[in-house]
């Protein structure tokens, strides 16, 4: 199956100093990983992850190829920790999505996940390694109380922090038209599924409007995490590749070129349960603000000019 349009966002949100959050986007595959531990060992994790996600592996089927890819991701990261005492015990979800003939296949470990976008309806594909999730599973949590819940954040698998990972691999039939949509916690826990639901509806075929629309919608309603989308369409194989539809250049394994010191930072648990309402500034779109800038650049240089000219 063929790969149309290609978006992703990443962003450090508002309370986060770093980005720990990374993303792959080489089609056919394509991934998110949310780092965790102390100091940088978050960034560290997420793109030693994302780095082995992005080679190719072994595997006889497109299944064995991805648990195979996070098993590698797994190993380095575990290798790491060990060999790094400032990134001792450090993590990573990872949620990977690998485009087939007839269908995608997906690899998960953490509380990242993969959406389908058919038919103008959202729907989750992975269930959440978390805490929280699983009590809501057992019955011993209302998604309510789990919605408020302190601990929401605390997973229960990751990418690195023992030899092996269980991987939850699934194979998603896929139809051209289908769009598939991978994100961090930092997206989901800010903004609902029926938000993300009506801004990729809304979105008129502009995979990176949408993209950016939902970080930004995440950041207004707090940002409290790193945020991280990645955006996929299929094509059917009949339609001719035009030039609108080829992927922008991978933007890999992004972090924040900000190098800060940040010793004693541990990987905090987000809380929302009791903070002020967050303000909502009106969100205004990058065109106006670049448009204001050259108008205000305009305005001084005749400004300017008419001085000079008067004097
Ligand atoms: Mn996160």
């Amino acid at each position: 199956m063929r790969v149309g349009q290609v978006a992703s966002a990443t962003d450090t949100g508002r309370k986060r100093r770093r980005n720990e959050d990374s993303l792959v986007v080489r089609p056919p595959l394509f991934a998110v990983a949310d780092g965790m531990g102390g100091a940088q060992a978050g960034e560290i994790a997420s793109r030693l992850a994302a780095e082995a996600l992005g080679e190719t592996g072994g595997g006889a089927t497109a299944e064995e190829h991805v648990a195979e890819l996070v098993q590698e991701a797994n190993r380095r990261v575990y290798r790491r920790s060990h060999e790094d005492a400032t990134a001792s015990g450090m993590g990573t979800t990872v949620t990977v999505a690998l485009v087939g003939e007839t269908d995608v296949v997906l690899g998960h470990v953490g509380d990242s996940r993969a959406y389908r976008f058919r038919d103008g309806k959202l729907e989750q594909l992975t269930a959440d390694h978390n805490l929280v999730q699983e009590l809501v599973r057992d019955g011993k949590l209302t998604p309510e109380e789990a919605e408020a819940h302190p601990q929401r954040s605390v997973i229960t698998r990751a990418v690195g922090t023992d030899p092996d990972v269980d991987v939850d691999v699934q194979r998603i039939a896929a139809e051209p038209g289908d769009l598939f949509l991978l994100c961090s916690d930092g997206l989901t826990d800010m903004v609902a599924d029926a938000d993300i639901e009506r801004i990729v509806a809304d979105s008129d075929g502009d995979l990176q409007g949408a993209a950016d629309e939902l970080v930004a919608l995440a950041n207004n309603r707090g940002g409290v995490d790193n945020i991280t989308v990645v955006l996929f369409e299929l094509a059917g194989d009949e339609a001719e590749q035009t030039l609108a539809d080829v992927a922008p250049p991978p933007d890999e394994a992004a972090v924040d070129d900000d190098d800060e010191d940040t010793l004693t930072e541990l990987d905090a648990v987000p809380v929302l349960a009791g903070g002020p309402p967050p303000e909502a500034p009106p969100r205004r779109r990058r065109g106006l603000y670049l448009l204001g800038a050259a108008l205000l650049v305009l305005l001084a240089v005749a400004a300017l000019t008419a001085w000079e000219y008067l004097s």
